[in-house]
Parts: structure tokens; C-alpha cells; sequence
């Protein structure tokens, strides 16, 4: 079963937005899982996004790019 519409609710204004599936915004969901699914297959970080405005409003930014935390935390694992 496939979703065919739904809503995604940007807390930090408030607001919810249609978002409707088509083809290309399909395969582009299934690739970005598959994606996902290789990333935690690994045990290597993928490269910070270039574009920070992305991060603006996440509340892990702080920790996100803080590469001394990351490398502590990253160790942990091996
Ligand atoms: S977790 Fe947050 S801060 Fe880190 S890359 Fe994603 S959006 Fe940016």
C-alpha cells in the first residue's frame, strides 16, 4: 500500500503543508531509503551537509557539528 498524499508539519512555524506523491517523488522516497538502509549497514558518518541553512532549526545542531563529540561518540561503537 502506497501513501498517495500526506502532511508535513514544520514545528517551528507552525504550519502543515500538503505534500501529494508522484512518480518522481517516489523513487526518490525509496531511494533515499535504501540509502539509509547502506548508511547504517556501515559504521562511517556520512559528510556534513554543505548547505548549513538546512540545520538552522534542528535541535541536534549543536552536537551535529561538534567534530570532537562526534569522533568520542563514534569510538564508543568500535
Ligand atoms: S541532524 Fe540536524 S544539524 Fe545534523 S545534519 Fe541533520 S539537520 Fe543538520
Amino acid at each position: 500500500m502506497f501513501v498517495r498524499d500526506a502532511y508535513v508539519k514544520y514545528l517551528d512555524i507552525g504550519e502543515a503543508r500538503n505534500v501529494v506523491m508522484n512518480p518522481f517523488l517516489e523513487k526518490k522516497v525509496i531511494e533515499t531509503r535504501d540509502a539509509v538502509l547502506e548508511l547504517f549497514k556501515g559504521d562511517e558518518l556520512p559528510n556534513i551537509c554543505d548547505n548549513k541553512n538546512k540545520c538552522t532549526s534542528c535541535p541536534l545542531k549543536e552536537k551535529c557539528f561538534d567534530e570532537k563529540l562526534i569522533k568520542q561518540k563514534m569510538s564508543l561503537l568500535s
